[in-house]
């Protein structure tokens, strides 16, 4: 199990599901958290008595803000983008604020976190963003937009481990499958449709997705760059 003690860590998004988790992970192997959310107040603080991890009110989808966040919170070790809206529906008859709000969340603030992070980030950082398979294939209808963001990420990670890597800053995607949480409950409408696309049928859990991304940024992950790892029990198989 890799060790953060001493490291500097921001979780964006880290009140509930895959976020938490990786709060979890990263406090409980020695590392300084702070962890941003939007609405999940009282889940933040609970979370925050829990691990001893910082909780920080920051929408992701407000540029300035969150450019702020990541500002100060100084020489970070690890950045971790998991805030993530999902819009499914017709393309049809969806909300067009809805949509542009989901690409505010899950493309625009990626990156420029990213870059603000770059700034500041030590040697030897390490940038995750957490995309989907749903950037790779994206098998029922509705889902459009939502796989348009997640492929979005896929050409940010390549390009920026381009720029950070002669800072040994390494800049990497974890692809989750169906995972358990609010988003996509394995006991929610579409388990059973999200289950006949796997090779293993069972929604992958929150903390595997920590222990992936944990992996990513240990000593282990240090020339794993620009890639998308993909962890999704064969979905994309
Ligand atoms: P949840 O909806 O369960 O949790 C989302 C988290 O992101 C919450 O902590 C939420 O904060 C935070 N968040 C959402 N929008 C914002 C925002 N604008 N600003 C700050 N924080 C925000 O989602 P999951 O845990 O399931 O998903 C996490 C990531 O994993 C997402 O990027 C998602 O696309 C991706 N993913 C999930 C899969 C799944 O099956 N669950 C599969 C593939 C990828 P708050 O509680 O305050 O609202």
């Amino acid at each position: 199990m890799a060790d953060f003690s001493g490291k500097n860590v921001l979780v964006l998004g880290g009140s509930r599901g895959i976020g938490a988790a990786i709060v979890r992970r990263f406090a409980s192997g020695g590392a300084k958290v702070a962890f941003t959310y939007v609405g999940s107040k009282d889940a933040s603080d609970a979370l925050a008595a829990e691990t001893g991890a910082e909780a920080i009110r920051t929408d992701s989808a407000d540029r300035d803000a969150l450019i702020a966040t990541v500002a100060g919170r100084g020489a970070l070790d690890v950045l971790v983008v998991n805030a993530g809206a999902l819009v499914l529906g017709d393309p049809l008859t969806l909300d067009a604020d809805a949509i542009d709000r989901m690409i505010d969340v899950n493309v625009r603030a990626p990156y420029h976190a990213a870059v603000e992070a770059a700034r500041q980030m030590n040697p030897d950082g390490r940038i995750i963003v957490i995309g989907s398979t749903n950037g790779d294939r994206m098998p029922f209808a509705g889902g459009a937009a939502y796989a348009l963001t997640k492929s979005a990420m896929q050409g940010m990670v390549r390009g920026l481990a381009r720029d950070f890597g002669d800072r040994r800053i390494t800049v990497n995607s974890v692809q989750p499958g169906p995972t358990d949480s609010d988003m996509n409950p394995s006991d929610g409408p579409m388990a059973a449709t999200m289950h006949s696309f796997m090779a293993i049928k069972r929604h992958i859990h929150t903390d595997e997705i920590a222990e992936y991304t944990a992996f990513l940024a240990g000593p282990h992950g240090a020339m794993i760059t620009g890639s998308l790892q993909t962890i999704d029990g064969g979905f994309g198989a």
